[in-house]
C-alpha cells in the first residue's frame, strides 16, 4: 500500500515517479500533475506534452512563448 502524496488516498495500485532525483507516489496521473507539471508561464495552464522551455521558463505551447516575447522557438512534436 503506498500514500498518494496529492490527495493522501491510500491506494494499492499507487505508482511512483522519479523526478529530479526524488521518488514521488501517486494514486492517479491526475493527482501526479497537480504535483508535478509545470504551469505554463503564459496562460497558466498545467503544462502535460512536451510543453516547450526557454532560459529556464516554461510554455505550454509556442504560441504562449511568441506571446511572452520569445522567438524562433517551434514545437518540439
Ligand atoms: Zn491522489
Ligand atoms: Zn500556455
Amino acid at each position: 500500500m503506498a500514500q498518494c502524496e496529492t490527495c493522501g488516498n491510500d491506494y494499492d495500485k499507487a505508482f511512483q515517479v522519479k523526478m529530479n532525483g526524488s521518488m514521488h507516489t501517486f494514486d492517479s496521473f491526475e493527482c501526479a500533475i497537480h504535483a508535478l507539471a509545470p504551469v505554463c508561464d503564459h496562460c497558466g495552464c498545467r503544462v502535460v506534452g512536451h510543453g516547450v522551455e526557454h532560459d529556464g521558463v516554461v510554455y505550454c505551447c509556442a504560441h504562449c512563448a511568441e506571446h511572452a516575447g520569445v522567438t524562433g522557438i517551434r514545437d518540439r512534436a
